[in-house]
């Protein structure tokens, strides 16, 4: 059984989608967690439910794309709780195109978000939790980031970007009782991939080993149990949420 009382987490991207799920998960079991994301207006409508059903949430909006704005972010958990022990990194966005058409706008803006965001995120942190000489960082990658796929070069380069981020980040600061860890969702049912036609759906699920796509609380359940205390001998490792789709080894 996973409990976080007295633990304070930031969730990235929380206002929906696989973030949600992730801040709903560690809130169930005792968590104290920041919601965020860019609109201000989710992220307190997010904040009222989950007050609703009992749990210890707060919010901050913010654009983790924008270096001041992250450090904006972090500040406002340390300031109200004194410290941050989990800190996930979900919010990303896509801008599909194939290569030969796409904009450097959305390549920019992809590699933006998904990637520099968690640097900044990650910078804004280090501080504070390498004080707290303990700290969970879980970063939301993808299988396209492994395994490529057409139409997002942009989205996989940033998510395969993040897997050297990781380990990279797990080597520097495992000595100050930090781990740092990267998940690999599949395809999970959220607004993100929402655009897919059923005809998409039905083929893609033929390919899933375990025969569905996944939801928000299949990636939410791997990520509270990383971010527990029963992960603390797993860093830089990237853990894939795929129901089979990508077997590695
Ligand atoms: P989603 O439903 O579109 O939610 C994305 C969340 O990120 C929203 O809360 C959004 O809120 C926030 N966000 C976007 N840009 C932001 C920014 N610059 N600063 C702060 N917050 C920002 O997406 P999802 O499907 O849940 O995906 C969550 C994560 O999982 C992403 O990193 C995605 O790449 C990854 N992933 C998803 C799948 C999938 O199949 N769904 C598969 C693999 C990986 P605002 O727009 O209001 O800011």
């Amino acid at each position: 059984m996973i409990n976080f009382q007295g633990k304070i987490a930031i969730v990235t991207g929380s206002t929906r989608g696989i973030g949600r799920a992730i801040a709903e998960t560690l809130a169930k079991n005792d968590c104290s967690v920041v919601i965020s994301s860019r609109n201000n207006e989710a992220v307190q409508s997010t904040v009222n439910e989950l007050k609703s059903l009992g749990y210890q949430v707060s919010g901050y909006a913010a654009d983790i794309s924008n270096i001041d704005e992250a450090k904006a972010l972090v500040n406002f958990a340390v300031e109200k709780y004194g410290k941050v022990d989990i800190l996930i990194n979900n919010a990303g966005i896509t801008k599909d195109g194939l290569l030969m058409r796409m904009k450097v706008e959305d390549w920019d803006e992809v590699l933006h978000v998904n990637l520099t965001g968690i640097f900044n995120m990650c910078q804004a942190i280090l501080r504070p939790m390498m004080k707290n000489r303990y700290g969970r960082i879980i970063n939301i990658s993808s299988i396209v980031g492994q395994m490529g796929n057409a139409g997002q070069i942009n989205y996989s380069a940033a998510k395969a970007g993040i897997l050297g981020f990781t380990k990279s980040l797990a080597r520097e600061i495992s000595s100050r009782g930090i781990t740092v860890n990267a998940i690999a969702p599949g395809y999970i049912e959220t607004d993100m991939t929402q655009a897919m036609s059923e005809t998409a759906k039905e083929t893609l699920t033929l390919q899933i080993p375990l025969g569905r796509i996944g939801s928000g609380e299949d990636v939410a359940h791997l990520s509270a149990f990383l971010a527990s205390d029963l992960a603390s001998y797993i860093t830089g490792q990237v853990v894939n949420v795929d129901g089979g789709l990508v077997m590695q080894g």
